[in-house]
């Protein structure tokens, strides 16, 4: 987290007053690992974040705050953070585990709500109001469960019940195919942001060159990155994993 004067935030990120801006970031800054990295404005500092996959980290011997250090330096984001005083730096765990992997979220005398039940939503990097939410069944069912005396497992159990008609579940239901998705297909943090940076770049370059001459250079660039085959799979994956 990056101090910096409101009136300076507001005009690098050319906003009113009270405004914000989110930018997420997906490519080379991960180095080829699962993640994304971002910049939240927030009133009087700004928060760099970049999320990446602790099996990765390990697996590419690569430190967080080498990744955050590059990520400072990037020509886009140093210009932002220029002067900015560092305040404070933290790492936080996110349960993106997905709905098969949430354990088992009821027992005799405990109830688990949030992150620690895995309850996280990662494509639409929901989790606080999934918190919220859980909390709350859970503070109704506890709250049956002391009317009848009977605090457990059995008596506790509304709160499953209760989660699997709430949006909280059938969000996570609906995504469960997600997480595997992107664990299959790596190219989405390494081939694919360089194939759509390629294809942006062809297509927004005023060369004089006609478009679908620039649209076959396109096409046989993303025919080198990827077989006929792999693409289908992805296209196909990507879509079961957010339908
Ligand atoms: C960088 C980042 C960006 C995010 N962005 C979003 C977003 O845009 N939208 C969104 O919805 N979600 C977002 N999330 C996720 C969201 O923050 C979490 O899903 C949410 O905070 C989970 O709430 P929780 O109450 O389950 O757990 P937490 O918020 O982690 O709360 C758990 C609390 O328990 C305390 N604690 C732990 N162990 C003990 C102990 N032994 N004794 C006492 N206290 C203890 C911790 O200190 C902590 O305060 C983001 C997370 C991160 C890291």
């Amino acid at each position: 987290m990056i101090e910096l004067p409101e009136e300076q935030i507001e005009e690098r990120f050319n906003v009113g007053a009270g405004q914000g801006v989110t930018i997420e970031i997906l490519g080379e800054v991960t180095q080829g690992m699962d993640g994304v990295a971002i910049v939240y404005t927030n009133r009087r500092s700004l928060s760099l974040c970049i999320g990446a996959n602790l099996a990765d980290l390990a697996k590419h011997k690569v430190r967080p705050y080498e990744m955050m250090e590059a990520f400072k330096n990037h020509p886009m984001v140093a210009p932002l953070i220029q002067g900015g005083k560092p305040r404070e730096y933290m790492a936080h765990w996110l349960a993106e585990g997905g709905y098969d992997a949430i354990p088992r979220l009821c027992g005799d005398g405990f109830l688990i709500v949030g992150d620690s039940g895995m309850i996280f939503n990662a494509l639409h990097r929901e989790g606080s109001n999934l918190a919220m939410a859980s909390g709350r069944l859970a503070a109704q069912a506890m709250l049956k469960a002391l009317e009848t005396g009977d605090l457990t497992r059995r008596g506790l159990s509304g709160y499953i019940m209760s989660l699997q008609d709430s949006y909280v579940f059938q969000d996570l239901r609906k995504y469960r195919r997600f997480g595997p998705f992107l664990r299959r297909h790596h190219e989405i943090f390494t081939t694919l942001p360089r194939v759509v940076g390629h294809a942006a770049r062809e297509m927004l370059t005023v060369d004089g060159i006609p478009k679908r001459k620039k649209q076959k250079a396109i096409w046989s660039e993303i025919r080198k990155q990827f077989s006929l085959l792999r693409l289908v799979r992805l296209l196909w994956d990507g879509w079961r994993g957010v339908r």
